[in-house]
């Protein structure tokens, strides 16, 4: 999973683009649930939140450290696939 550090100036440019709903506005910043972050596999190439950040503030989340494998399995999961 990806996450959003508090550099984050709550542009909501990502939100929109997240093929998983992941991201959602939170208290004083928006965030990601790692639980639908698939890192964008399954969709797309690159993260695309990633891509459309202003600020650059979403890196790797070193708490929900996953393979290509462990992120594939859980966009077949919540796509309804698996
Ligand atoms: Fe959503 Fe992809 Fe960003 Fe994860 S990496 S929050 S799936 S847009
Ligand atoms: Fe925050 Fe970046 Fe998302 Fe804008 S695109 S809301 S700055 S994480």
């Amino acid at each position: 999973s990806l996450m959003i550090t508090d550099e984050c100036i709550n542009c909501d440019v990502c939100e929109p683009e997240c093929p998983n709903n992941a991201i959602s506005q939170g208290e004083e910043i928006y965030q990601i649930d790692p639980d639908l972050c698939t890192q964008c596999v399954g969709h797309y190439d690159e993260p695309q939140c990633q891509q459309v950040c202003p600020v650059d503030c979403i890196p790797l989340d070193p708490s929900h450290q996953e393979s290509e494998e462990q992120l594939h399995a859980k966009y077949l999961k919540i796509s309804g696939k698996a």
